[in-house]
């Protein structure tokens, strides 16, 4: 097996597998009913059947998913094509596909036109959050001053109103990540809510000596909720670990997971260095065992196309704010099968469909998960947002930001002295680095003075940084309206920094 097509065939046969054994006829059961667990001796399959995991495939096929993660990681081949982050696929786009016209892109986003200590802004912190355009605002203030209802409830015009804008808002997002019903996306405040979330609804069925697999690159929001969630049920948390590069090492998460790994949660693509993970075959793979999987697409959504059912996870979740959408808004895909055989994280009203106080019987999903008032105006913002990404075009977005990344990476190893930390095969635009005799903060500065925003610290993801001996790092981060010119300003004074 030693051509990038017997890879890609081997890998499709592998996924396929994987997928067949994670379908809901042979999944059916809740993980969060302890109660159906087989009686008799604990062993790690007949619990996992007893609590709605798939079986783990037999130790031939096993062998094989092994064998395949061997071959990638010696053959120096890439990923075939099959299995690449869809960021490769904007990369690979012609031009015929169409340019953005980044001068008009950047007038539809006001505050762009601001000045910071004299000089034009350059918002270069575009992990930490984007930069809304007219579009969204415009969204938000049209409910505001029109619609403004409490929705599902009302039997006037202006709630009915905006329950249609928030349930076309939830359609927009089904429709953005490839779900196959708008029943199957959940609005939480954010990432870090619905991973809280995620946590909460999985810990029913997680008992002690239960595994949940991590990477190294995690942000804390991926991080403390399971730990938490381990704390209180005796579960176990196992971390994938880092190359030099800032890659997930393939054959160590292979090696991790075992028929006591429950869950695996996984960031799509890391805020700290960029790397982007091949996040279906490691969902192949974790299904392969059983395993629950969640993808924090906190750094993805906004970068390239996502289809979750391409990913093939069960859990897809991601901030608002960090797609041009406003804050205190995000979403969590979760297949139908988990959400019906999955517990209400918390109670209140929406959820129910009648109570008593002997009793409640709780909603469908989604409102199941979705208690009390949600945010109306700003889930309606970012259904504004993810059209006006649609618009742009996520394909010709990828190609454009692949190629600053590359000018803006060149740029910055040409400094001397200048560490870039985080240098995976398939990256999004993040740029982290440290400067030898530097102050990551005071470097910070000096590119705020300078009208560049930056972040500089420890980004919420300090093991990712730990692991190459470091406790903060100076991290621009680009988006579709950044230009080459502001790499340049970025440049010029990390350069004269330097040069001291
Ligand atoms: N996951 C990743 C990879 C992130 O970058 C972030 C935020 O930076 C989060 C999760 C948490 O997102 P939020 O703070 O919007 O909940």
């Amino acid at each position: 097996m030693n051509t990038e097509s017997e890879i890609a065939r081997a890998a499709r046969h592998l996924l396929a597998d994987a997928r067949a054994v994670s379908k809901p006829e042979t999944a059916a059961m809740p993980l969060s009913r302890p109660t159906a667990v087989a009686t008799g001796a604990r062993s790690p399959a007949n619990d996992a059947a007893g609590r709605g995991m798939a079986q783990p495939q037999s130790a031939a096929d096993l062998e094989g998913l092994r064998a395949f993660v061997r071959q990638l990681r010696t053959s120096d081949l890439k990923l075939p094509a099959a299995l690449r982050p869809l960021s490769s696929v904007g990369a690979t786009l012609s031009p015929a596909a169409g340019m953005l016209d980044i001068d008009a892109v950047r007038s539809d986003f006001p505050i762009l036109q601001e000045r910071v200590h004299g000089k034009p802004l350059a918002w270069l912190d575009n992990a930490a959050t984007t930069q809304k355009p007219q579009a969204v605002i415009d969204a938000i203030t049209h409910f505001y001053a029109h619609d403004n209802s409490n929705i599902h409830r009302g039997a006037h015009t202006l709630a009915a109103r905006a329950t249609d804008a928030y349930e076309h808002a939830r359609q927009t997002i089904q429709q953005f990540i490839g779900a196959s019903s708008p029943d199957e996306i959940v609005f939480v405040r954010g990432c870090t809510e619905g991973i809280n979330l995620l946590a909460n609804i999985l810990a029913p069925g997680l008992r002690r000596g239960d595994e949940i697999v991590l990477t190294e690159l995690e942000h804390h929001a991926n991080i403390v909720p399971w730990q938490m969630v381990a704390e209180r049920t005796g579960a176990v948390i196992r971390v994938a670990p880092l190359d030099d590069r800032g890659d997930v090492i393939l054959e160590a998460y292979e090696r991790l997971l075992g028929p006591l790994t429950r869950v695996v949660s996984l960031s799509h693509a890391s805020n700290s260095l960029g790397t982007i993970l091949p996040v279906e075959l490691m969902t192949a793979m974790a299904k392969s065992r059983g395993a629950r999987v969640v993808i924090d697409g906190a750094q993805s959504v906004s970068h390239f196309p996502v289809d979750v059912r391409r990913i093939g996870c069960d859990f897809y979740v991601f901030s608002g704010h960090k797609i041009f959408g406003p804050t205190g808004i995000g979403a969590v895909y979760m297949t139908r099968e988990a959400q019906e055989s999955l517990p209400p994280w918390q109670g209140g009203g929406n959820m129910i469909q009648a109570v008593t106080f002997a009793h409640t019987t709780y909603s469908g999903p989604p409102a199941k998960f979705e208690a009390g008032t949600p945010n109306i105006a700003d889930a309606i913002g970012l259904g504004a947002a993810l059209d006006y990404v649609t618009r742009l075009g996520r394909e010709r977005i990828a190609v454009y930001e692949h190629e600053l990344l590359e000018y803006a990476t060149g740029k910055l190893m040409a400094i001397d002295g200048l560490r870039l930390v985080g240098t995976a095969r398939e990256k999004v635009g993040v740029l982290s680095f440290v400067l030898p005799g530097h102050d990551t903060i005071e470097v910070g500065r000096m590119l705020d003075r300078a009208g560049i925003a930056v972040r500089a610290g420890h980004h919420c993801a300090q093991p990712s940084l730990r692991r190459y001996g470091l406790e903060a790092t100076v991290r621009p981060s680009l988006a579709f309206y950044n230009t080459r010119a502001e790499v340049d300003r970025l440049a010029e004074v990390v350069s004269s920094l330097a040069r001291g």
